[in-house]
């Protein structure tokens, strides 16, 4: 049988697994020769079996933890249970990962009648005595016998107000001991410590299961079958009188990366009380003052842990008589803008390597450069919650459509744009949207497609609400309702919907964040580029770092208000000449649009994919909306009707898309491939290298792409001869089908590149609608059916099969293919590792994502080739 019970002189840092985050770093501050009072930990393997075991604790664990706490009562000279020399003891969780506040904790455990009075003869201090009596049974009841706090604060506020005290200073031995007759009252604890000590001990087990804990572990994806271990640690005290104390500190500033000391402390107070906010702490520059010898002592601690760690350390102390404890070091929790400045000084101050300040950085961090982000220390009323479908957090007056969204934002006033969802026609008032909040969809709806492109950010599949448009009121499932121009909060990272103005940080470029940007470009293989196809994305990406742009989904070029009923207009002919005539305005706004995307991308490479409309996106979805298109248009209502309806499909997103269109209206590709090449041509006319990729998407077989090739050689050939100019291109596919997967090898000789679509590649694995996942992918999340959002995470076992299959065959057939991926997964950082692993040659992501996937994609090669 593994051993169960370890004391603090048998573990060090490395045990976090076995031993829990907070008893690994007790092992290793007493191995530093850190004043750590004595204790031992019981390993989380234990807490496995307490639950296989039906939530009891295992046989012989109590011979084991005895044995354990005779050497710590032999290294402290007190004993558990001695009335003369009595040893109280903290029972604490520490999970590997830090789950901070989440789990249950009890303090002075070993207090009894008898103890308390012996405590109070020994240390002459009868107050201190029974107010540790008093704060352990409140403890004990809350934790082990679920009586809850607010039913003892009550009571100790009934007796201060009828004997005119009101600060727990004022309250004398006598009163303390007065409460806890009456705290014995509430509830029946054993007076026995080591029945205490076992109780305590399940308690803290069970506590891993507590509601808030698991949504914790949701939150944060941290795995549900870890557990915790726990600390049994001897107590030493803060509220021992004016020569003791407790403090919390943080080797750095967490919240804006300084390096300065920075913490707060108590005088004569425990941990908990400086924890709990109930006295307002001082800055711990008043320490010095006040204790020096002491503060020196903390202060060459700090520095040495932060040394030893390599890393901000977060650490709280307490002061006994002049005596100081250390009592807990962790590394800091940290916002972003800390995180980066931290990591970037640590390498200048030689504690750490480039490469390891590329791993201290998660995407949040980065995100903070890039978006406001909601304040992680503000308090949230959560009223609903959907999917995180684009980062960052904003706050604006609710409005119901794109119209109403204008005419708000007009004077500069901030809107959120509610709807069930969203499609083209609501872009501008998408754009005007400081957030946007949509009921259906999925990851890859197209809300949250363009709003991730935008920066803008965006919640989708909130199904919980309940909208009426009509009436201008959404309810939500838990009884809450807002209404038109109510101000409501987005935290488009966590997907929380909030009533009112939760504070935000800015967001702004910073020294150290380019600083650390350009390691991350010195040790990445993967390129970074940009699914970008408006002047403005394209522009922001390259600001941003993208080295190209790997996906230009050209029927977004035709949302905007002035051409989107010519491309109506165009998917609603009846024949092929009035088709031509739409086609030839489009060519127009196509032509200039990629001259100038080929100008801002100057020297770097566009992939410019062929037109690939999910035809529903552009058909018109009310009867009001059709006969307003029909006027436009100049056509009877009854023809357009009539055309939509033949175009309806049960299943757009499987329906006439991509290549299909090509094959079935070669005069679409003619036209797009004389635009974009003319495009090239004048923008290399004007000074610029264009280097124009065309993009055959959603195809099954080499054929499909014959075809195609075919009609662009031939449009590319009459473009550069008519100008007499010859320009470097290169023809490709998007790989977005099972089937084409599969048949890479059949591929590959007719292309020069294979760009992943892994939104529709996991649409057709999955044979979930993208429009309609948002719908059931939280209930699967909810109920553990699967691990990931597979539209977020990429699917390694189905579609990254699938991939990798395409790589080796493709290979093996035609060397010099350069492999990409586009589909959202592309700015994901677990997919990028993924991509990195199987040797894509890009990953291309929204603009905004550019920085975290040039991080994303240092931290793979630093994880697979090690930080030598
Ligand atoms: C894809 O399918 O992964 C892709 C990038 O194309 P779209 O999202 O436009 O279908
Ligand atoms: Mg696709």
């Amino acid at each position: 049988m593994a051993k169960r019970v370890y004391l603090f002189n048998e573990g060090s840092k490395d045990d976090k697994d076995l031993l829990g985050g907070k008893g690994a770093n007790l092992c290793e501050m007493t191995a530093m020769g850190l004043p750590v009072p004595f204790g031992f930990v019981i390993t989380t393997p234990t807490c496995r079996e307490f639950f296989e075991g039906g939530n009891t604790l295992p046989r012989h664990l109590q011979t084991e933890y005895n044995v354990a706490l005779k050497l710590v009562e032999e290294k402290m000279g007190a004993y558990f249970g001695d009335p003369q020399n009595p040893l109280l003891f903290s029972v604490r969780s520490g999970a590997p990962v830090s789950m901070p506040g989440m789990m249950n904790t009890i303090l002075n455990l070993g207090m009894n009648d008898v103890i308390a009075a012996g405590l109070a003869k020994k240390t002459g201090n009868p107050r201190f005595a029974y107010d540790c009596y008093r704060r352990f049974i409140q403890m004990f009841a809350d934790v082990v016998l679920g009586v809850k706090g607010h039913q003892f604060e009550q009571q100790l506020d009934q007796y201060k107000a009828a004997h005119g005290k009101t600060l727990d200073t004022d309250m004398s031995a006598e009163d303390w001991q007065a409460i806890v007759d009456i705290y014995k009252e509430l509830v029946n604890f054993p007076q026995d410590p080591s029945v205490q000590l076992r109780q305590a001990i399940a308690a803290v087990f069970l506590s891993w299961n507590t509601p808030r804990a698991i949504v914790y572990r949701e939150m944060h994806n941290i795995p549900e079958n870890i557990g915790t271990a726990v600390c049994v640690q001897a107590m030493v005290f803060g509220n021992f009188g004016d020569d003791s104390g407790s403090g919390v500190a943080f080797t750095r500033n967490p919240s804006t990366g300084e390096k300065s000391f920075f913490g707060e402390f108590l005088v004569n107070a425990a941990g908990e009380d400086v924890v709990a906010g109930i006295r307002t702490p001082l800055p711990i520059s008043e320490m010095e003052q006040k204790m020096p010898a002491v503060y020196q002592e903390l202060f060459e601690t700090q520095q040495r842990l932060e040394h030893h760690y390599r890393d901000m350390q977060d650490l709280e102390f307490t002061i006994q008589e002049g005596k100081f404890y250390m009592l807990q070091t962790r590394s800091g929790k940290r916002t972003g803008r800390a995180a980066v400045k931290i990591a970037v000084e640590m390498v200048r101050e030689g504690m750490i390597t480039e490469k390891e300040a590329l791993l201290r950085v998660t995407p949040e961090h980065v995100e903070s450069f890039l978006h406001p982000m909601v304040d992680p220390s503000a308090k949230r009323d959560i009223i609903a919650r959907g999917l995180p479908a684009s980062p960052g957090g904003a706050t604006g007056k609710v409005v119901f459509s794109a119209d109403e969204a204008v005419q708000v934002a007009a004077d500069g006033t901030p809107v959120i744009l509610v709807r069930r969802e969203t499609t083209p026609e609501d872009i501008h008032g998408m754009r005007v949207a400081q957030g946007i909040l949509t009921e259906l969809g999925g990851m890859t709806s197209h809300a949250a497609v363009v709003a991730r492109g935008m920066g803008v950010c965006a919640i989708t599949g909130c199904d919980s609400l309940s909208i009426d448009t009509a009436n201008g009121t959404v309810k939500t499932s838990d009884g809450t309702s807002f209404g038109r121009l109510d101000t409501i909060t987005l935290d488009g990272s966590t997907g929380d919907v909030m009533l009112g103005d939760i504070p935000k940080t800015e967001a702004s470029s910073s020294e150290d964040f380019q600083t650390l940007l350009s390691w991350a470009d010195k040790y990445r293989r993967l390129k970074v580029r940009a699914n970008a196809e408006t002047p403005e994305d394209a522009a922001k990406a390259r600001e941003l770092g993208a080295e190209g742009i790997g996906l230009c989904r050209t029927e977004h070029m035709f949302f905007a208000a002035d051409r989107i009923d010519l491309m109506r207009g165009m998917i609603l002919s009846d024949n092929k000449e009035e088709r031509q005539t739409y086609l030839d305005q489009l060519f127009e706004f196509q032509k200039a649009d990629m001259k100038v995307l080929f100008e801002i991308m100057h020297d770097l490479p566009v992939t410019v994919r062929l037109l690939d409309p999910p035809l529903h996106e552009f058909l018109p979805h009310s009867e009001e909306d059709l006969l307003a298109l029909a006027e436009r248009l100049g056509k009877p209502a009854d023809v357009i009707r009539e055309a939509a309806r033949q175009l309806q499909e049960v299943n757009p997103m499987l329906g006439f898309r991509g290549c299909r269109l090509s094959i079935v209206h070669p005069e679409i590709t003619e036209m797009q491939v004389e635009a974009i090449i003319s495009a090239a041509i004048e923008a290399h006319e004007a000074g610029h290298n264009p280097y124009p990729e065309i993009m055959i998407p959603l195809v099954i077989n080499v054929r499909e792409i014959r075809y195609i090739t075919d009609i662009i050689q031939r449009g590319i050939l009459k473009a550069m001869a008519e100008k007499q100019v010859s320009i470097p291109y290169k023809i490709g596919t998007m790989m977005e089908t099972p089937r084409a997967c599969l048949g890479a090898k059949r591929l590959a000789p007719a292309v020069e590149f294979m760009s992943f679509g892994t939104n529709d590649l996991t649409q057709m694995t999955y044979g979930f609608s993208r429009d309609d996942a948002g719908k059931f992918i939280p209930v699967y999340l909810d109920k553990k059916l699967i691990e990931h959002d597979p539209f977020v995470t990429l699917d390694q076992r189905a579609v990254g099969r699938l991939m990798k299959i395409a790589i080796k065959d493709s290979k093996s057939r035609k060397k010099g293919i350069k492999y990409g991926i586009c589909g959202e997964h592309g700015g994901d950082p677990v997919s990028i590792q993924f991509c990195h692993e199987i040797g894509l040659d890009y990953v291309s992501c929204s603009p905004f994502r550019v920085p975290v996937a040039r991080i994303a994609a240092a931290q793979a090669n630093v994880r697979l080739d090690g930080d030598e």
